[in-house]
């Protein structure tokens, strides 16, 4: 090594082997919603590859919703087959063409490979094949550069990088626990308290046991099904009556049919409000329920509904709980499963406190306002997902919700008129 060479590399020590320096768009997550903004972004500036850095902690692409998907066993998705990462949106139909069988009824919903086996071939065709970076990113700071705006991503376990404009894209809140489990008085096995975002049906032996699942999600159906199949026996708990839905939203919601009123509305907690009514908790589809219905008629599910659990007990190797509701015949349970969902609230977003300083916004219900292009106040940070919702509707957190949000963030981040704010 010459003595100029030895000098740059004491001057700027090397980053992490594929961790660049300086990126002009950081994308943070490489979930289906990153992966559908990329696509947008590509689609309208194709030469524009090199200046996209995606971040994940996994270093893949869709690392979380594989492990999610088969964790849960789950056979299809809830969305159809026009909702994918795709700016194409026939591009899954006709890459399921000679595949009809993997295409569920109503709608088309499309089979979990079948959806994985696309998003792969989606990866390769934009040729996004090794372009996640993997990197655990643990704060976003907001600086000043010679009076330019940029950000420092931080990255565990190596030096930060820098980006112009970032795009968070890095899916849901944590885990939404029920106030009962912080006071559960005695210490329990953590195998046998879990939320569903835990749980991995693949490795669990079920023979016998008897297992009380709260939620009255789709979450909850997936759990219920996959444990009886393992031999052991359901309560499905729900503080409401479990009821049935096709998706998580009505379709009006994907459309001017809702969205143009929605985002007429000009108090912002009117439309939290219209968010709350459109998803309204927890459905499950008409198939699962069916499912259920009968494992019901079989004796291996009980559903309680309107019932809410106050205290649970770990005692002697079982659980006991006590609800809301007077109950019968309560068996003591072998595990507790939680599938209550998230808690999505931006200002505890662990990446933002430095920037929630920096650039002051209002929020409603833990939802922030951004302007129209899902831009963070006055800076050149977008969102993506759930924080999204005031903006984006009830669907920000889905598949489609990712293709909304780019079709706001791609003219902001291509033509240099919409890049700045006023
Ligand atoms: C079981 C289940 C089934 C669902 N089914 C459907 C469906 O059928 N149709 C539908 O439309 N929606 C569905 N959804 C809702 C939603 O589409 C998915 O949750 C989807 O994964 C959201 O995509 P995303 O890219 O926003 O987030 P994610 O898929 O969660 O991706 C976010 C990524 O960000 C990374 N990340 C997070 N924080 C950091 C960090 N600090 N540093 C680096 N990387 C980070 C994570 O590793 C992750 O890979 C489902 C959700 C669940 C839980």
């Amino acid at each position: 090594m010459n003595l100029v060479t030895l000098l740059l590399v004491l001057s700027f020590p090397p980053t992490g082997e594929s961790i660049p320096r300086t990126v002009d768009i950081a994308i943070i997550g490489a979930g289906p919603q990153a992966l559908t903004l990329v696509t947008h972004v590509l689609q309208k500036k194709r030469s524009w590859g090199d200046r996209l850095g995606v971040f994940d902690r996994a270093g893949t692409w869709m690392a979380q919703w594989k492990q999610q998907f088969a964790a849960l066993e789950i056979p299809h998705l809830r969305s159809p087959a026009v909702h994918h990462p795709d700016p194409n949106p026939y591009a899954l139909r006709a890459f399921a063409a000679n595949r009809p069988s993997e295409l569920f009824p109503p709608y088309d919903l499309p089979g979990t490979e079948l959806f994985q086996e696309f998003c792969q071939d989606v990866i390769e065709r934009w040729g996004l094949g090794d372009g996640v970076i993997q990197a655990n990113i643990t704060d976003l700071e907001p600086i000043e550069i010679e009076g330019h705006d940029r950000f420092r991503l931080h990255i565990q376990g190596h030096p930060p990088s820098l980006a112009r404009r970032v795009i968070l894209a890095s899916g849901g809140g944590p885990p939404r626990l029920p106030d009962w489990v912080a006071e559960i008085p005695s210490s329990y096995p953590p195998e046998r308290l879990q939320h569903s975002s835990q749980i991995d049906l693949r490795i669990r032996h079920l023979g016998g046991e008897e297992i009380l699942i709260v939620g009255s999600g789709l979450t909850s159906g997936h759990l219920a099904l996959g444990a009886v199949r393992r031999g052991a026996r359901v309560t499905l708990m729900a503080r409401r009556q479990f009821y049935e839905k096709l998706f998580d939203a009505d379709p009006g919601w994907l459309g001017p049919k809702y969205l143009k009123g929605f985002q007429a509305e000009p108090d912002w907690g009117r439309r939290w409000q219209m968010i709350q009514e459109a998803r309204n908790g927890g459905s499950v589809t008409p198939k699962v329920l069916f499912k259920l219905r009968r494992l019901e008629r079989e004796g291996k599910v009980q559903f309680l509904e309107n019932c809410q659990i106050t205290r649970a007990t770990w005692n002697q190797g079982l659980w006991d709980v006590d609800c809301n509701q007077p109950q019968g015949s309560l068996p003591r349970f072998h595990r507790l499963w939680l599938a209550t969902g998230t808690d999505f609230d931006i200002r505890k977003h662990p990446l933002l406190h430095q920037v929630q300083w920096r650039y002051p916004v209002e929020t409603v219900g833990g939802l922030p306002q951004l302007d129209d292009h899902l831009r963070w106040g006055t800076s050149q940070l977008f969102l993506m997902g759930p924080g999204t919702a005031l903006q984006v509707g009830p669907v920000a957190r889905n598949i489609y919700g990712g293709k909304l949000a780019s079709q706001r963030i791609v003219p902001a981040l291509t033509k240099s008129s919409l890049g700045r704010v006023a």
